[in-house]
């Protein structure tokens, strides 16, 4: 099985090749092909195995590249985690001029205002930081097609469940959710059940 079999753009495909990913990892094998049909799906695996890319290819395969406004939305855990996705869409979309910013706390609020003026393709943030600046209205919501919330186990542990419903009831609800984690306990489970559309479960 090769990337070919996904029907990815040239731009894609160019930069899987840059990126040297031979062949699709496990996760990326089950989550390519539903992701790129738009269907909700719930990811139990763990981190290493190349999960960023699979949700990573088909956001940067979707987007229009036109829309100034975000279309994706990635809520992570960490700040760590939010450079490190955002630089994962980055290297995947760069022969299509994708546009993803990383948004956190510790940073100045007002660089990323200015940055989220711009044309930006996708968001990847912590929660605290993206309520910011959902209230102080420097975060347009409205083209938003894809949520992904990543270590969602995580997430919950760490007590953001408010900021991440708080966030998923400003978000448009025609749109495709993707949780990934690494386990999946009773309050994951509860809030797949509260927003999602009849996610495909998936376990690594
Ligand atoms: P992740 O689980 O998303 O943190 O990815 C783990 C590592 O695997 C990252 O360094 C990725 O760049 C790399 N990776 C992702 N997909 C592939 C692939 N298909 N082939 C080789 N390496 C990959």
């Amino acid at each position: 099985q090769s990337f070919a079999a996904y029907n990815l753009s040239d731009e894609i495909n160019r930069a899987i090749k840059v990126l040297k990913y031979d062949t699709p990892t496990e996760v990326q094998r089950e989550v390519l092909p539903l992701a790129l049909e738009n269907h909700d799906l719930v990811v139990k695996s763990q981190t290493g195995s190349g999960k960023t890319a699979s949700f990573g290819i088909p956001i940067c395969e979707l987007v229009e590249w036109e829309e100034r406004n975000p279309q994706a939305l990635i809520l992570t855990p960490t700040r760590e985690l939010a450079v490190q996705v955002r630089d994962d869409i980055t290297n995947i979309g760069r022969f299509k001029r994708i546009k993803a910013m990383a948004v956190y706390g510790k940073e100045p609020f007002s660089k990323q205002r200015d940055e989220l003026q711009q044309k930006t393709h996708v968001v990847v943030g912590t929660p605290g930081r993206v309520m910011d600046h959902i209230e102080r209205e420097t975060l347009v919501l409205d083209e938003v097609k894809y949520l992904i919330i990543d270590e969602a186990d995580e997430m919950l542990n760490m007590g953001f469940i408010d900021e991440v419903e708080s966030i998923i009831n400003e978000l448009p609800t025609n749109r495709v959710t993707m949780v990934f984690s690494a386990t999946l306990p009773k309050d994951v489970e509860n809030l797949c059940h509260k927003y999602m559309k009849d996610p495909v479960n998936i376990e690594i």
